[in-house]
């Protein structure tokens, strides 16, 4: 299909006299401001406050985790998940090439290593299969129960999948391999906000699940993150290191850890409060969207790329696969001159000049997807939601 079709076409979904179409824009109701407005009338802008108590509430009545910690964005959310998680110093946390780059920078802040496996073609997220392949070639689990990488020597602390643009990867498999080999998974959910995997929403099959309230994602707060976990230790401790492991006294400053500055400021979680609350009208709007690119592109060489069967994608950013990286290019040309935004997947992490030394698995569906992958505009319609 020739590619100033394709872009005429989205220009109609979105209306013809946008003159720019975004690949992702926020959408703002009538709570936001009101909310926001009251943290600055209560003086509670900062990381004490009752909005950030109700976005940790809404959280885990969202993805049915029994515990949720709000931070300041996703990539602390993910570095303090990776020290809950365990990872040392020099140790290795097993990842996907194919990722955004706060997933294996977080594992650098960690003072980790990242290790790159492959992804599956039908969910660009971690392949089940390419992870049992690296850990049986590779890795042994050692007599103190350790997994240790017989090749460079070090413990495997961690793995993080990560579900790519909101289509949930295979976590169940992910986690019973892991549990063989000791290793603990961290869900890197967060594109995937309102995707499920049956009845289990994603980032809660995993130890932790890490999610984005980024400007760019589904739902925004401006910057915001999220741990969820059932784990109580775990979640009791992600407080307490996320607010300087300050020990509760009427006016003594004890410490007793290392820890971060990285809670959500309340100013942030008033806006992520109203934003959740229209949660489900914007997956369905989005949903709507998806289904009409499908029937458009039903009829092309270019695939539109859908949920694997018994899970839900919230269909953050809508993802097309084209024959090869010709037909990529010259749609990412055409639809950009044409002021309709469009984005290539990610460089994989293993071609970073910073993680280019890493030690990878087969990337062989990893550097086919990296070719052929574009997003397409995925912004909530405002035109199409219900007033
Ligand atoms: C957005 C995103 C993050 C980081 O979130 P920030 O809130 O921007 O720090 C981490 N991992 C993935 C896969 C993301 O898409």
């Amino acid at each position: 299909m020739e590619a100033k079709k394709i872009v005429d076409f989205i220009r109609g979904t979105f209306g013809e006299n946008e003159a720019f179409i975004p690949l992702h824009a926020p959408y703002f109701g009538r709570n936001e401001k009101k909310y926001v407005l009251d943290t600055i009338d209560s003086t509670f802008v900062s990381s004490v406050g009752s909005y950030v108590n109700r976005f940790e509430e809404m959280m885990t009545e969202i993805t049915g985790a029994e515990f949720a910690i709000a931070t300041v964005n996703g990539t602390t959310a993910l570095h303090l998940a990776l020290v809950l998680a365990g990872v040392k110093h020099g140790e290795e946390v097993i990842t996907q090439p194919l990722t955004f780059v706060a997933t294996a920078n977080a594992i650098s802040h960690a003072g980790g290593v990242p290790v790159f496996v492959d992804v599956d073609r039908n969910t660009m997220g971690m392949s089940p299969l390419a992870l049992e392949q690296f850990l049986e070639t590779n890795c042994i689990v050692s007599d103190k129960g350790e997994c240790i990488n017989r090749i460079s020597g070090r413990r495997i602390a961690a793995c993080l999948p990560m579900h790519t643009f909101g289509f949930p990867l295979e976590i169940k498999d992910i986690v019973n391999l892991c549990r063989k080999y000791n290793i603990v998974v961290v869900e890197d959910a967060a594109e995937s906000l309102g995707s499920y995997i049956g009845d289990s929403h994603t980032g809660i099959l995993g130890e932790i699940g890490v999610f984005s309230f980024n400007g760019n994602k589904t739902v925004t707060c401006g910057g915001g993150g999220a741990i969820v976990t059932n784990n109580k230790a775990i979640a009791q401790r992600a407080k307490h290191l996320s607010t300087t492991a300050k020990v509760p006294h009427a006016w003594e400053f004890v410490h007793d850890d290392v820890a971060f500055n990285y809670r959500m400021p309340n100013l942030n979680a008033a806006l992520a409060c109203a934003q959740l609350e229209q949660l489900g009208e914007f997956l369905e709007n989005k949903r709507n969207l998806a289904h009409i690119y499908k029937s458009f592109f039903e009829k092309s060489d270019i695939v539109f790329f859908e949920e694997k069967e018994g899970t839900k994608a919230n269909y953050w950013l809508n993802t097309l696969i084209f024959k090869d990286k010709a037909a990529q290019l010259d749609f990412l040309e055409t639809s950009n001159a044409g002021k309709v935004m469009t984005r290539p997947i990610w460089r994989l992490m293993n071609k970073l000049p910073m993680y280019s030394h890493c030690m990878t698995g087969d990337l062989t569906n990893a550097l086919w997807l990296e070719e052929r992958v574009v997003n397409i505009p995925s912004s909530v319609r405002k035109n199409k939601l219900k007033k």
